[in-house]
């Protein structure tokens, strides 16, 4: 297997006439310029490098052209280069690697034992190295996504509250490990490029992905750019105040949107209701599903906070979509009338047409949209070695 280091062509207009042919191609020249609103010269002068690189070929079969109008359609090589992307978890990570159309190649998954910075770029190498011999073809960069604060412009974990690390400049020494060029980003927001690339977030100017289980997250896309604010904070709405006579959160605030509907704010309330305090969330949820009156209550109540946050983002971002998923979905069935409701009740006019979709995806997902992240930037910046 040969190693080869991608290509670096040209400039911000070559990455975005590049993500243009990734995402809506076979497509020709014409259609980029009028999406990109450039000339077709410019289109065509910023084609062409990518075309003598290999990562673009024009699609011959395409071709329909009319007379004094060229429209050979452009598309990517897929086989051009590979991409590992992975979803780092408290516990285990899981890999994909993919061809530059995100096509899923093979999927592999490592244990976690401790979290020490040390312990898990072992694992996340090890991971990396089973991923390299599960394709035939050169794997030229890694995109890496964890829940927490992720600096993805310095390549620096900030905080991650599941592994207890501040600071960790992870990009660099994940890049020392695997002598791969790396790109991390806080995981929910390469779960929204995945959306935005092939997923439910296709063809919507502005949407919002809200996870939710262990924590809640949110990645927002506005008119068409993923949203990471000042120093890639935007998004916290785990952490927007909404209770001021709410619970303590685990950030030190008081009635976060967290502690009124993640998991521990469900059991909290179920364990203060009911004594039990030995259930986790999945037994708390079939608990619910027996009947418990108390734990039908909890469930709903954190539901009605949840439709108070979803609200939030409509009434702040007014995305044409809020897209809900992550592991706390498995217990929608206990929740999702409440959260409908409340919503409904606390979006502002209009910003109530949003329409609200229940989305469960598997982890690999998570890890195909790390992997997206680091396509992304296969020509926007320079890599961290
Ligand atoms: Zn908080």
């Amino acid at each position: 297997m040969t190693q080869t280091a991608p290509a670096k062509v040209g400039d911000a207009t070559t990455a975005n006439v590049f993500m243009t042919v990734l995402t809506r191609g076979p497509i020709a020249r014409s259609e980029i310029a009028h999406r990109l609103g450039l000339s077709a010269g410019t289109i065509t002068r910023s084609a062409k490098p990518l075309i003598e690189a290999g990562y673009l070929v024009e699609d011959a079969a395409g071709d329909v052209t009319r007379p004094g109008r060229p429209t050979v359609p452009l598309k990517v090589v897929p086989e051009r280069e590979f991409v590992i992307g992975i979803k780092l978890a408290g516990d285990h990570c899981v890999g994909v690697v993919v061809d530059l159309l995100a096509n899923v190649r093979a999927t592999r998954e490592v244990a976690i034992s401790t979290t020490s910075v040390d312990a898990v770029v072992t694992a996340v190498a090890g991971l990396v190295g089973q991923l390299r011999l599960a394709v035939d073809g050169p794997i030229t960069r890694l995109g890496l996504g964890l829940g927490g604060h992720v600096d993805t412009r310095v390549g620096t974990v900030r905080y991650a509250p599941f592994l207890d690390w501040r600071d960790v400049p992870l990009a660099k020494i994940l890049s020392g490990a695997t002598g791969l060029p790396v790109v991390i980003e806080n995981d929910v927001n390469a779960l929204t490029v995945a959306e935005q690339w092939f997923g439910a977030g296709l063809d919507v100017p502005s949407f919002a992905v809200v996870t939710i289980g262990a924590g809640v997250g949110c990645g927002l896309v506005v008119n068409g750019a993923l949203v990471h604010g000042a120093v890639g904070l935007a998004g916290e709405l785990g952490h927007v105040p909404l209770d001021p006579a709410g619970p303590m959160c685990r950030c030190g605030n008081t009635g976060c949107v967290e502690a009124r509907s993640a998991d521990t704010a469900i059991l909290r309330q179920v364990a203060a209701d009911t004594g039990r305090q030995d259930l986790d969330i999945l037994a708390a949820a079939e608990l619910a599903r027996h009947g418990d009156a108390a734990a039908v209550a909890a469930f709903e109540a954190a539901g009605n906070w949840l439709g108070r946050a979803l609200a939030t983002v409509a009434n702040l971002v007014n995305p044409d979509r809020i897209i809900l998923s992550g592991e706390g979905l498995a217990a929608s069935d206990l929740f999702e009338s409440a959260a409908r409701q409340s919503f409904y009740t606390h979006a502002y006019g209009q910003a109530a047409d949003c329409d609200l979709l229940i989305r469960p995806l598997p982890e690999h997902t998570w890890a195909r949209g790390a992997a997206a992240v680091a396509i992304q930037h296969l020509f926007l910046t320079a890599p961290t070695r």
